[in-house]
């Protein structure tokens, strides 16, 4: 047996008045996502705890079987590994944003969505000035997002962070980390320090200097956030006994799979983006059944869609999927097989962020019979055999659904 996870993030919604009251998914031409509903089960989970944000670490977590409320130690930590970063078990990771501060507030989370060439460069002034291997290091990442590893700082839960995209119009000063306790107030004043110089390296640096010139808002200021100590989780071969690989686009996605010890598979034009390569991907996903027992396939396009709220290219990231990745991965597979299709959480148009709704999910597998239920969307879903699922994981509901 061969399983499939394909997870559109952000895909599910709320009704759009400019759709005449339909949601996106209600809305899209999806004849493949249709038809494993029609063929098998579907119904609602929760893939967010009550005691968790919202976020796609959470949900992700979720999906595949880990308690987010154990396994998400942060952002920095999650994201890390798949920029090749080694955790040892006292170190702690950091995202380190490039952000674009004037006058003392906080304007820009993404220094205007500085290009990774420029934000490498800017990075490396950085580290070479405050960089000190095997205590302080600084690596670059995709365009703004970097990473600050502190080695050997066991406590980074003492430490509050702010998201910069949560501190926009905030003034530094009042959203610099802080600690939640005495023992961690040498952290905290570390970081403090590192952000508050790191305004003297990068006003005058020649690549702000150019983007400033260009119109274009400058990397000029360091923020850290989303700190912690790398997971131990167990892998789902140990979990389930499954050789596992992922194909996405996000470093987050991509550090959760190697936690759990999947393959990571990079396909090239793979942007997470609407201008994804959904067709290299669906070929990846075929090729990694070769080897693999289950292939986790992630699209970042609806929730991209869903924050900037355009309701037509998010129907129009949903017919792609179903059309260039989805209906090619039907095309391509042998059985027996048995997927699953969700979204991670819903991002609806109308409020521009990710909201903890349960989501839609439909499983056809052999083993299951047809339960009525004829397209995947968040109100067909209600009349699914499975109902609302609540304490249970779409990969473990995938797995049983194929045994029976
Ligand atoms: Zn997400």
């Amino acid at each position: 047996m061969k399983y499939i996870l394909v997870v559109g993030d952000g895909m599910a919604d709320y009704p759009v008045p400019e759709l005449g009251n339909k949601t996106p998914l209600q809305t899209a031409y999806k004849p493949n996502m249709d038809s494993i509903v029609a063929k098998g089960q579907s119904g609602l989970i929760k893939t967010i705890p009550d005691e968790s944000s919202p976020g796609s670490e959470t949900a992700i977590c979720s999906l595949l079987g880990y308690d987010p409320r154990k396994y998400c130690t942060g952002r920095g930590p999650l994201e890390a590994p798949s920029r090749g970063i080694k955790l040892g078990k006292n170190d702690a990771a950091y995202r380190c944003n490039l952000i674009t501060e004037k006058d003392g507030v906080i304007v820009d989370y993404s220094a205007g969505h500085i290009t990774t060439e420029e934000s490498s460069k800017l990075l490396a002034s950085i580290n070479k000035a405050f960089g000190k291997l095997g205590k302080i290091e600084f690596y670059p990442g995709l365009d703004y997002r970097h990473f600050l590893i502190l080695r050997n700082f066991p406590k980074p839960d003492l430490i509050q962070c702010t998201p910069p995209h949560d501190a926009i119009g905030a003034n530094v000063s009042a959203v610099l980390p802080k600690a939640k306790a005495a023992e961690a107030e040498k952290t905290a004043r570390l970081l403090r320090e590192l952000i508050n110089r790191s305004a003297d390296i990068l006003r005058t640096h020649p690549i702000n200097i150019a983007r400033e010139k260009a119109g274009k808002r400058p990397g000029n200021l360091i923020w850290f956030w989303g700190g912690g100590k790398k997971p131990s989780m167990p892998t789902l071969k140990e979990k389930y006994g499954l050789k596992a690989a992922v194909i996405s686009a996000v470093d987050l996605v991509k550090g959760i799979g190697s936690y759990a010890g999947m393959e990571i598979i990079n396909v090239p034009g793979a942007t997470g983006l609407y201008d994804t390569n959904y067709e290299g991907k669906a070929d990846a996903a075929l090729k990694a059944l070769e080897n693999n027992d289950l292939v986790f396939v992630h699209v970042e396009a609806p929730d991209e869609a869903g924050h900037c709220k355009d309701y037509a290219l998010k129907v129009k990231t949903i017919e792609d999927l179903d059309k260039r990745l989805l209906g090619r991965i039907l095309d391509g597979l042998t059985e027996p097989y048995a997927i699953a299709i969700s979204p991670d959480h819903p991002t609806p148009i109308r409020i521009g962020t990710h909201s903890r709704d349960p989501v839609p999910f439909a499983i056809k597998s052999p083993f299951l019979k047809p339960d009525g239920v004829k397209r995947f969307d968040e109100f067909s879903a209600r009349n699914g055999a499975f109902g609302l699922v609540e304490h249970d994981y779409l990969i473990s509901l995938l797995i049983s659904s194929s045994k029976r």
